[in-house]
C-alpha cells in the first residue's frame, strides 16, 4: 500500500499530537534533554535539544489552536446502524477478550438548529465535523468517534480497566466541555450545546450483544435529550423499564383518548369564608383496561412525545363542559371548571376559537370555565401565540388561574399584562404551614401581597384541618387538596357536593358559620 508524504506527514502529526498534548508536555523537555545527554552525550544533547521543540511544534500544527478549530473531513466518519452496531459488537468483543471494559456513548448536538438556521448549511458542516474533531481530541488513541445522522456522534471506548458509572460520568463531561467550547467560524462566534446518553458494558449482562450495548445508550440518550439541553445520562435497568412502559403506552394513546379512556376527575375546591363550593380542577386521568388508574404524571410526557397535547385539552374540555352541565341538571351549584392547559396546548392558534365554540355549543357562559396556566409559563414572558392566547381568554371572560404559584418567577408585570384573577400557591408553600413557622410567615407575606394586588388566592394541597383553619385564618380566599376531598369522577361529585352542603348545613345549625 503506498502513501503519499502529505498523509505519512498527517498520520506523524496525528501521533505525536496524541503524545504531547498541550503545551504542558513541553515541562518534560529538561528531563528528556538530560536523558539524552546521559544515553549519547554531546551531540545527542545539541539534537534533543533543538529536536524536542521542533516536535512539538510539528504535533501543534502550523498555527497551534488554529489547527484545532480547522477540522479534518472524511467520508468515512459518517456510520449508518448496522456499522454501528458491528462496531460495538467489536468493541465488546475485544474488552471481554482482555478481560477489560468498555463503554458506548452517543453525544447529540442540541444547539445546532439554531446556528444552522441563521447561518446555513456551510457553517453547520463546519460545526459538525469541528463537534467530531474535538470529541476525538479528547477521546483517547484507543477509543473510536464517528458520526452517526446528521447530529450524533457514536463513541467507542477501547478496553480499559476502569470504566465505572464515575470514571465514565467525568468523562462525559470533559466531551461535553469540548464540544460546548465556542467556535470561530467565518468570522462568527458559535455556539453548540451537547446531550449525552451512555452505557457501561458492566451493566449489560455477560450474554449482551453490541446492539444491545447500543440501544441501551439510544434510550440513555432519549433520557439526555428530554431533560436537555446540555444533559448527561446513564443508562440503567431502571431506565430500561420506564422507557419500555412509556413505548407500550405510546402505542395506545390515540385510542385511549378516541374511546374515553382518558378523561377528567374532579377535585372540589371551597370557599374558606363560606364553606361552599367555589369551582373544581379537571385533572385527567387514564383509566386504563389492565393497569388500572393512571395518573397524568405517567402519560403527560408520552402525549407530548407524540405531539398529541392538543387531543388531550380537546378531551378534557369536552368532558368537563359536559360534566358542569349534568351538575347544573342535578341542582348542584358548581360555579365553575378549571382545566390545566399547558405550553404546547396554549401555542394552538385555534385556541380561543375552539374554547368559545364549544362554550357555545353547551349554552355555558365563559365565566363557567377556569383556564389553570402555570406560572413558568407567564414567567418566560411568552410572546406569540402563547401570549395572545392568554390575553384573549381573560379578555372573552375566563377566569385566568397561575398554577404553582411560588416555583416560577413571574412579575408584577405579567400578572397585570395576562389578567391574572387568582394565584393558586403552590402546594410546597402549604404543607405543614401549621407547624412551621418559618413556612407561615412566607404563606403570610405572599396572601398579603396578593391582597395588596387585589388577587384572589387559593392554597393547593391542603391535607389537614390544622392547614384548612390557619389558611381561613390568614385570609387565603379558596382552599383545595385531600383533606378537602380527592380529584374523584364526575358522577361520584354528586353524591360528594350534597354531603358537603348537608355538612354545611349542619354546621350552621350548630352555629359554626362554615364547614
Ligand atoms: P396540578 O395542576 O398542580 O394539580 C394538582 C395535583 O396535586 C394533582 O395531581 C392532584 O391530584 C394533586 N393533589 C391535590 N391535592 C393534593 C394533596 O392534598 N396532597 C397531594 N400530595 N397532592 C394533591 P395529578 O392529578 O397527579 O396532576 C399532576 C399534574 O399533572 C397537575 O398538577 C397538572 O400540572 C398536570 N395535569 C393534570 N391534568 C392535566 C390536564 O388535563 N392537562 C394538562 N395539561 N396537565 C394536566
Ligand atoms: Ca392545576
Ligand atoms: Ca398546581
Amino acid at each position: 500500500m503506498k502513501m503519499s508524504i502529505g498523509t505519512g506527514f498527517a498520520r506523524v502529526r496525528s501521533f505525536l499530537r496524541r503524545g504531547l498534548q498541550g503545551p504542558q508536555s513541553l515541562a518534560f523537555l529538561p528531563a528528556i534533554v538530560l536523558a539524552a545527554f546521559w544515553i549519547g552525550g554531546e551531540p545527542f544533547l545539541i539534537f534533543t535539544a533543538l529536536g524536542a521543540p521542533f516536535l512539538y511544534l510539528l504535533a501543534s500544527g502550523p498555527s497551534g489552536r488554529a489547527a484545532e478549530e480547522e477540522p479534518a473531513k472524511q467520508a468515512s466518519d459518517v456510520v449508518d446502524m448496522a456499522a454501528a452496531r458491528s462496531l460495538a459488537q467489536n468493541a465488546l468483543d475485544r474488552a471481554k477478550a482482555a478481560n477489560l471494559a468498555t463503554a458506548c456513548m452517543l453525544v447529540e448536538l442540541d444547539g445546532l438548529d439554531d446556528s444552522a438556521q441563521m447561518a446555513g448549511d456551510g457553517t453547520v458542516d463546519t460545526l459538525r465535523e469541528l463537534a467530531l474533531s474535538r470529541l476525538r481530541n479528547t477521546l483517547r488513541r484507543d477509543d473510536i468517534a464517528l458520526r452517526m445522522g446528521d447530529r450524533r456522534f457514536l463513541l467507542l471506548l477501547g478496553p480499559s480497566l476502569r470504566l465505572d458509572l464515575e470514571a465514565l460520568l467525568q468523562l462525559a463531561s470533559r466531551l461535553q466541555n469540548a464540544v460546548e467550547e465556542p467556535a470561530a467560524v467565518e468570522n462568527s462566534m458559535r455556539y453548540m450545546s451537547a446531550s449525552i446518553g451512555f452505557c457501561a458494558g458492566v451493566r449489560l449482562p455477560a450474554t449482551a450483544t453490541g446492539a444491545q450495548m447500543l440501544e441501551a445508550a439510544q434510550v440513555a440518550l432519549s433520557e439526555a435529550v428530554a431533560n436537555g439541553p446540555s444533559a448527561i445520562r446513564a443508562w440503567s435497568e431502571h431506565m430500561r423499564m420506564a422507557h419500555s412502559e412509556q413505548k407500550t403506552l405510546r402505542s395506545e394513546v390515540d385510542r385511549a383518548l378516541a374511546s374515553g379512556q382518558i378523561q377528567p376527575w374532579f377535585q372540589p375546591q371551597v370557599c374558606t369564608s363560606t364553606g361552599r363550593i367555589s369551582g373544581v380542577e379537571a385533572l385527567a386521568r387514564w383509566i386504563h383496561p389492565t393497569r388500572g388508574i393512571v395518573p397524568p404524571g405517567q402519560f403527560l410526557r408520552v402525549l407530548e412525545d407524540s405531539g398529541r397535547m392538543e387531543r388531550l385539552s380537546e378531551v378534557i374540555l369536552q368532558h368537563s363542559l359536559t360534566a358542569l352541565r349534568s351538575w347544573d341538571s342535578a341542582g348542584l351549584d358548581i360555579p365553575r371548571v378549571s382545566v390545566n392547559f399547558s405550553d404546547p396546548e396554549l401555542r394552538d392558534p385555534r385556541l380561543v376559537e375552539r374554547i368559545q365554540w364549544e362554550l357555545d355549543r353547551f349554552g355555558l357562559t365563559p365565566q363557567r370555565l377556569g383556564i389553570e396556566v402555570l406560572e413558568t409559563v407567564i414567567a418566560g414572558s411568552p410572546e406569540g401565540v402563547v401570549a395572545r392566547n392568554i390575553v384573549e381568554l381573560g379578555k372573552l371572560g375566563c377566569h385566568i388561574d397561575l398554577d404553582d404559584f411560588g416555583t416560577g418567577h413571574a412579575s408584577i408585570t405579567s400578572l397585570r399584562r395576562f389578567k391574572v384573577h387568582r394565584l393558586k400557591i403552590d402546594r410546597s408553600f402549604v404543607t405543614r404551614i401549621d407547624r412551621d413557622e418559618e413556612q407561615h410567615r412566607m404563606l403570610a407575606a405572599v396572601l398579603g401581597m396578593a391582597d395588596r394586588l387585589g388577587l384572589e388566592t387559593l392554597a393547593e394541597g391542603v391535607e389537614s384541618v390544622g392547614e384548612h383553619a390557619l389558611l381561613a385564618q390568614l385570609g387565603c380566599d379558596h382552599v383545595q387538596g385531600f383533606g378537602i376531598a380527592r380529584p374523584m369522577p364526575a358522577d361520584q361529585l354528586v353524591d360528594w357536593a350534597n354531603q358537603h352542603a348537608n355538612r354545611i348545613a349542619e354546621a350552621q345549625k350548630l352555629g359554626r358559620g362554615s364547614a
